[in-house]
């Protein structure tokens, strides 16, 4: 069931972005070859708590960190460890959740760790770029289906491959709710968009194939040919004046 949102509930969960958003741009500066994804998790979980909201993901079916931060071949969910040192030419994926008085807030970003390849910073850049087509797709009388294709067609014409297995979701009370916003699609087809809804719109993109594995630690997902990936979510309400990023800073 695809809960809509108020005005009022509309402004707590823009409350609740803003602390996602400012978390995880607080972890995005502080990327450098040699911190590790303990520590980055540690700033996260800090900023969260002192904003008196509490990190979505800790505990969230038993996940240990505070963020999950996933490096080159990781494509989500990546445990914070003080042994995952990053490295010059690193990418890294910081996905953060805050949960404040009620209502999640969900945003994730990937970041460069000092000088990276042409190609990492591509990828890097399409991905950000298809989230883009695929908000511009919010409108009057839209479809689910319509911003799966247009991020699909876009990452496809750069010759990438979204991720299929994991997708997006609706956001509110629940930190995933409906409606389902997969990252490929058929224009004109699924739950027709409304004034209220809120979703995390968040292409995975790889380099290579669209497969993915989970590792034996039970969370953490690479892709399958070992070859790099990319992440960027946004929490959006829909409204009558189009898309509204409700995790931007
Ligand atoms: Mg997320
Ligand atoms: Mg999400």
């Amino acid at each position: 069931m695809i809960v809509l949102k108020n005005t009022d509930q509309l402004a707590y969960m823009r409350e609740a972005g803003k602390i996602t958003g400012e978390a995880l741009s607080l972890a995005g500066e502080a990327v450098r070859p040699g911190i590790s994804t303990y520590e980055l998790d540690t700033m996260i979980r800090k900023c969260i708590e002192k904003h008196g909201a509490k990190p979505s993901f800790l505990g969230y079916g038993g996940f240990p960190g505070s963020a999950c931060i996933s490096i080159n071949d990781q494509v989500i969910h990546g445990i914070p460890s003080k042994k995952a040192i990053l490295k010059d030419g690193d990418i890294v994926k910081i996905d953060v959740g805050a949960f404040y008085r009620g209502y999640h807030g969900d945003s994730a970003r990937t970041f460069p760790v000092g000088e990276v390849s042409p190609e990492a910073m591509r990828l890097i850049e399409v991905t950000k770029e298809s989230f883009y087509r695929g908000i511009a797709q919010i409108g009057e009388g839209a479809r689910i289906g319509d911003i799966g294709n247009a991020i699909d067609s876009y990452v496809r014409e750069n010759g990438y491959n979204v991720v299929r297995k994991y997708i997006g979701h609706g956001v509110g009370r629940e930190l995933h709710e409906d409606p389902e916003v997969p990252n490929f699609g058929t224009a004109g087809r699924g739950p027709r968009l409304a004034a209220g809804m809120v979703i995390a719109i968040e292409p995975m993109v790889n380099v290579g194939t669209h497969e993915v594995k989970e590792l034996s630690d039970g969370w953490t997902v690479v892709t399958a040919d070992g070859k790099l990936s990319a992440h960027y979510e946004h929490t959006v309400a829909v409204t009558s004046n189009g898309a509204v990023l409700l995790t931007e800073v």
